[in-house]
């Protein structure tokens, strides 16, 4: 199961919509399974790492995976090129990720694409998937320009890893 976690307030038929395309991209069920706040100390735009880390637990089990739904932004990634912005993190294979709506325009009951395919790429790490070169595909580069105007949908390919992943995880 994938239980969405929210730091700050949403339209419940929002996160309802997310659940739902969470679902039907993982095929493994997904709910809004409760609201935590984020520990002293920690201002916008947080550091996503820091706030991976110190966020409260929340009831789930060992194969169920964790998103943390922020509407705060998150700090900028610094690279040696510049700075990159940070719309979510995951860490590979691990319980929790997070993603920011702070930059989406729009949202919406009948609008999630965008929140969805940032809450795929980050659950899709969570799982074990890695960037994908598909432009259409939820696990193309984030920072990429036509990123947004995809839709929230996996290819062929990451579609069966991600149902590989789940398999695995479940046994
Ligand atoms: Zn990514
Ligand atoms: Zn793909």
């Amino acid at each position: 199961m994938i239980r969405i976690v929210t730091l700050d307030e949403y339209d419940p038929l929002v996160l309802k919509a997310l659940a739902r395309s969470l679902y039907t991209a993982f095929g493994v069920g997904a709910e809004h399974s409760g609201v935590v706040t984020v520990p002293h100390g920690q201002q916008e735009p947080y550091d996503a790492n820091k706030l991976l880390d110190s966020l409260p637990k929340v009831q789930a089990f060992a194969d169920d995976k964790v998103l943390y739904l922020t509407t705060r932004k998150l700090a900028p990634r610094k690279l040696v090129s510049g700075e990159a912005p940070t719309y979510g993190l995951a860490r590979y294979n691990s319980q929790r990720c997070v993603v920011s709506s702070a930059h989406m325009k729009g949202l919406a009951p009948d609008n999630v694409k965008v929140l969805a395919r940032h809450a795929m790429q980050e659950v899709g790490h969570a799982f074990g998937l890695h960037h994908c070169l598909d432009p259409r595909c939820a696990m193309y580069p984030q920072w990429t320009p036509s990123y947004p105007a995809g839709d929230a949908s996996f290819c062929t390919f990451c579609r069966d890893q991600s149902e590989q992943k789940i398999r695995q995880t479940k046994s």
